[in-house]
């Protein structure tokens, strides 16, 4: 009993300090897309809980690799062994041999905590944004992946090639001074 108050605290002190490293993260990006966009004021976002993660923010952006990245809300996760974003449904085990891993690009980082817990962090150099963990997570955990076009790495096209083609209307226009509409806790909290 002791011994899983102790692990629950662990846990909720390396869960609280990754929350804030996400926010920090999070903050910065808005800010350089603020700059960015100063002359109209307009970015584009999209609404992950419209996003039925069918794979055309991979291929239709103009940008190759794609400004749309996965990104975790933590708050969210169960930092489960069994993460159904991070291992193929038919995964010979819960290891991270290659083999086992949905994401093709193997941008997804799984970090071991302390029995049962794993945690998962995003590369965002390598995220090619295809939503194969997000639709895995969705599917068998929490949802915590999910999607966002980038603003320190998207051009802002006029009309967004993705948004056009987005089957979920999941894409739209919104103002630059808006947060990120990201999953979990820290959404639409006011940045520092
Ligand atoms: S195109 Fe739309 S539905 Fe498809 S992954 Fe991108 S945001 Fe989600
Ligand atoms: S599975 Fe796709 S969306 Fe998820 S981290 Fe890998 S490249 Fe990015
Ligand atoms: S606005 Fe252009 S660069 Fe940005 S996500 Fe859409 S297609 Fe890609």
């Amino acid at each position: 009993m002791e011994k899983n108050s102790k692990s629950q605290s662990r846990r909720k002190f390396i869960r609280n300090g990754v929350r804030a490293s996400l926010l920090l993260s999070l903050g910065a990006v808005s800010l350089s897309a603020l700059k960015k966009v100063s002359g109209d004021g307009y970015v584009w976002q999209i609404d992950p809980f419209k996003c039925t993660q069918c794979g055309r923010c991979a291929t239709e952006c103009v940008l190759n690799p794609s400004a749309v990245k996965c990104i975790h809300a933590f708050d969210l996760c169960g930092y489960c062994d069994l993460c159904g974003g991070y291992l193929k449904p038919d995964a010979n085990s819960q290891s991270t041999a290659a083999e086992n891993q949905l994401c093709p690009t193997a941008a997804i980082e799984r970090r071991f905590i302390e029995e049962p817990y794993f945690e998962y962090h995003i590369d965002e150099d390598l995220c090619i944004g295809c939503a194969k963990c997000v639709a895995g997570c969705t599917s068998f955990g929490n949802g915590s992946m999910h999607l966002q076009i980038m603003h320190h790495i998207c051009v802002d096209c006029n009309e967004c090639s993705i948004a056009r083609v987005c089957p979920s209307d999941a894409i739209s226009r919104v103002k630059a001074s808006e947060a990120y509409n990201v999953k979990g806790d820290f959404t639409n909290k006011p940045e520092a």
